[in-house]
């Protein structure tokens, strides 16, 4: 989508640091962590939010949890927390479908 920060990123129009990519997601740091480890995986078809899934494009979300579950094996993460905000109310800054992993701190409950 033309006017779309991530789906900049996914082209290479915007730089970012890379942690992970395939044929249908790609995974980077996120640019304000707000843990040691932060990053976000993304669908390379632009999807709004979780909204924005249906039976026609659910398989992507599937394979982003493996994707996720295979890296922080890769980095020995054993705990980690995966949030994806919806709307303005939850906190969404960016209109692209995204599953922030955080993890390296200790993390409260319930979230703010
Ligand atoms: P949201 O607020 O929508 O849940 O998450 C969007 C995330 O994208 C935020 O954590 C924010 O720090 C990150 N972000 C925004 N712009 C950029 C950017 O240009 N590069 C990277 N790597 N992350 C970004
Ligand atoms: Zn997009």
């Amino acid at each position: 989508m033309a006017d779309c920060l991530f789906c900049k990123i996914i082209a290479g129009e915007i730089p970012s640091a890379k942690v992970y990519e395939d044929e249908l997601c790609y995974a980077f740091n996120d640019i304000a962590p707000q843990a040691p480890t932060h990053f976000l995986v993304i669908p390379k078809a632009h999807i709004p939010s979780v909204a924005g899934i249906d039976g026609s494009n659910s398989a992507v979300v599937a394979h982003i949890f493996e994707v996720i579950a295979k890296l922080t094996k890769e980095q020995g993460i054993a705990s980690y927390r995966v949030v994806s905000n919806i709307g303005e109310q939850a906190g969404q800054s960016v209109p692209h479908l995204h599953f922030h992993v955080l993890a390296g701190r200790d993390m409260t409950w319930p979230p703010g």
